[in-house]
């Protein structure tokens, strides 16, 4: 059955996306609708709902998750200058899509607190 869930339809290739990076645990595209210069989503190809729905048998994924974003945000350039991850959680935390990621955006300077 198709998948409902629009980060995995795009892992599956149901859906268009640009390709950063893919490995065999890891998904990473550009956002659609970048807020920064650079804007990448990196996602586990595991569906989880979100950061918080993780549990112990996903620790070494999310640190695979973390490591990787550190390689793409250096082969694009932003080790130097810095950059920000951003991982939206729950209604709160202003997520929109309930499939795991992690923002990498870089290109400017950010300002903080964040809206
Ligand atoms: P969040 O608000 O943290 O859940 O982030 C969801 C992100 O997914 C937003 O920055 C959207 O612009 C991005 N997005 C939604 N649909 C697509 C798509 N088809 N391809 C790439 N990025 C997308
Ligand atoms: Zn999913």
């Amino acid at each position: 059955m198709a998948s409902a869930c629009l980060f995995c339809r795009i892992i599956a290739g149901e859906i268009p996306s640009s390709c950063v990076y893919s490995d065999e645990d890891v998904y990473a595209f550009n956002d659609i609708n970048p807020v920064a210069p650079r804007h990448i989503l990196v996602i586990p190809k595991k569906h989880l709902n979100n950061v918080a729905a993780a549990d112990a048998d996903d620790e070494a994924l999310l640190g695979r998750l973390i490591l990787k974003a550190s390689q793409i945000a250096a082969a694009e350039g932003l080790a130097g200058s810095g950059f920000r991850y951003v991982i939206n959680t729950g209604h709160d935390g202003g997520q929109t899509v309930h499939h795991l990621h992690l923002h990498i955006l870089g290109g400017r300077q950010m300002s903080w607190p964040p809206g």
